[in-house]
């Protein structure tokens, strides 16, 4: 294919509409004709990268493999197309003035008086256009936030000037919600025309509108949505509620979006692909009977997406393991040595969540020594593994107060250090280390038969680490650190081979994790829930 194509996706009426979701199916459509797709999001808040913000304010924070902070959407983008996503796959606004006051102090713009456009909106296209270079056939370019809001101004106008530019090869889909109003019996329209309009006002008008609803909508409110908004009815599609998100792509391609798509972009589209594999994935996940209950113990299990990509691994996990997964949440900050019983028992795995600070540790201890010491499969990740040493070293190695020194600067065993690189780091953001790297594992351990080899990469996303002064009293006593980074010896995998499957990584396993290719570890240890259960 000639031209890299170009398809913006905008989303108005109100937030959570789940335009990474459509972004992420209409990319695995294309993807399943064949064509080379990525996917980059944009968000229009002034942090440099969502690496500072807490999940309070935008969820789990992704990372990508290149070590890039990023909006858990990516995350999405990677679980359906099944191939890497980089730093220039999430840019924010404040990355884009970081650059253009940076091109202002060098005195690139030659005496100029630098503004919001042109300049702050060639910056954006700019990054629009990067992925170009990767002879992609199609670049999805999301744009978070709500059409209306003030910060996403120069990202439409940006858009505006995209089409302008690119004609045929640019094609904007907007997404839209269709309310039911219970008294009076009726799905409205009138939110979709004023979002249509408001686009519009801006210069750009929808080639392609999704409107999210509740329900099917009948044909006559489709014909009037496409009357009143330009748009052609064949291109009206319907995101409607299903059971999983990973239904949103059949869905789309049952209303032949990505022929609608293709036609626009003056492609015949052909028949459709048969998405196999990805049936064969639904049908499992559908056809499973047996259910596998998995307690996931940390201090955000209130907030919906703070977990986003664990429990997508989990859930893909138990998939192929054809069972059904359960998964209890439990707040860290909840549990204690005298209830952990109460709450736990009916758990065939356990897995600690990742996190930061002190906050819900001490539950996340009472968590780990009562499934070390009833042999339930427990799965510590980053500082759920962190926190299965501390217990450890407490409760087996007898050293009283046992610490993280982020937790405790003063502890008299210093079993969790910062790591030596990270001394001298004043700045919070973009200094930890973050990315993928090697992880050599010892082929006579649990970690090693779950992957199958020796050599794996994985991200990572920490300042603190396994302290390796203390190793051989651990060891000594049963906890054998199975895994390391060649080049660094830093711990990357401890486990407990006395028991049925107690694992910590220091990485993040569930980065790495898409439907077609789950993660192993998250495989193994759904396994291993499900043989506890059965026994
Ligand atoms: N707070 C710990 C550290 O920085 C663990 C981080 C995490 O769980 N991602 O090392």
């Amino acid at each position: 294919m000639a031209d890299t194509k170009y398809i913006f996706v905008t989303g108005g009426v109100v937030s959570s509409l789940g335009k990474g979701i459509v972004a992420a199916s209409l990319g695995k459509l294309l993807q399943a004709r064949g064509y080379h797709v990525t996917i980059q999001k944009f968000d229009p808040y002034i942090n440099v990268d969502p690496g500072t913000l807490n999940p309070y304010e935008h969820g789990e924070c992704y990372v990508t493999v290149d070590g890039h902070e990023a909006d858990l959407d990516l995350g999405h983008y990677e679980r359906f197309l099944n191939i890497p996503t980089t730093k220039a796959n999430n840019v924010t606004t404040g990355r884009i003035y970081q650059s253009v006051i940076e091109k202002e102090r060098r005195g690139d713009y030659l005496g100029k008086t630098v503004q919001v456009i042109p300049h702050i909106t060639d910056e954006i296209k700019r990054n629009m256009k990067a992925l170009s270079k990767n002879n992609f056939d199609f670049i999805i370019s999301e744009i978070g936030g709500t059409v209306g809001d003030i910060e996403s101004l120069p990202y439409l106008e940006s858009v505006r000037q995209m089409k302008w530019e690119l004609g045929r090869n640019c094609v904007c889909v907007h997404l839209t919600y269709v309310p039911y109003i219970a008294a009076a019996k009726e799905y409205k329209s009138k939110p979709t025309q004023h979002s249509v309009k408001q686009l519009q006002e801006l210069g750009i008008q929808p080639d392609i509108l999704v409107l999210r609803t509740e329900h099917l909508l009948n044909r006559d409110f489709i014909r009037k949505v496409a009357l009143f908004c330009n748009v052609g009815e064949d291109a009206v599609m319907q995101s409607v509620d299903v059971p999983t998100i990973y239904e949103v792509p059949l869905m789309l391609q049952k209303q032949g979006m990505a022929s609608v798509l293709l036609r626009k972009v003056g492609i015949e589209p052909g028949p459709q692909p048969e998405m196999k594999k990805w049936r064969e994935f639904i049908k499992r996940m559908t056809d499973a009977t047996e259910t596998v209950h998995i307690g996931l113990v940390g201090k955000y299990v209130e907030l919906q997406d703070a977990y986003k990509s664990i429990d997508e691994s989990l859930l893909q996990a138990a998939t192929y393991n054809d069972h059904r997964l359960d998964l209890h949440l439990f707040h860290s900050e909840k549990i204690d040595d005298s209830n952990v019983a109460g709450q736990l028992s009916g758990m065939d795995g356990i897995l600690i969540a990742p996190g930061f600070g002190p906050r819900g540790i001490d539950g996340k201890l009472s968590a780990i020594r009562y499934a070390r010491e009833h042999d339930i499969p427990c799965f510590g990740v980053c500082l759920g593994m962190q926190c299965m040493v501390i217990e450890f070293a407490r409760n087996v190695l007898g050293m009283g107060g046992a610490n993280s020194t982020e937790m405790d600067s003063g502890t008299p065993y210093k079993v969790i250090d910062l790591m030596e690189d990270q001394k001298s780091v004043i700045n919070m953001g973009g200094t930890m280390r973050l990315g993928a790297y090697d992880c050599l594992l010892k082929k006579d351990s649990q970690a090693y038969a779950a992957y199958g080899k020796e050599l794996v990469s994985e991200r990572h996303r920490h300042r603190f680490e396994f302290n390796n002064e203390y190793r051989e009293r651990f060891e000594a006593a049963g906890m054998r650190c199975v895994g390391e980074n060649p080049e660094s010896g830093l711990v990357e995998v401890i486990e407990m081979p006395a028991l049925k499957w107690f694992i910590g990584t220091q990485y993040h396993p569930e980065y790495n994790s898409t439907v077609v290719n789950p993660n192993p570890l998250f495989v193994s240890f759904v396994k291993a829930a499900i043989d506890n259960k059965k026994k």
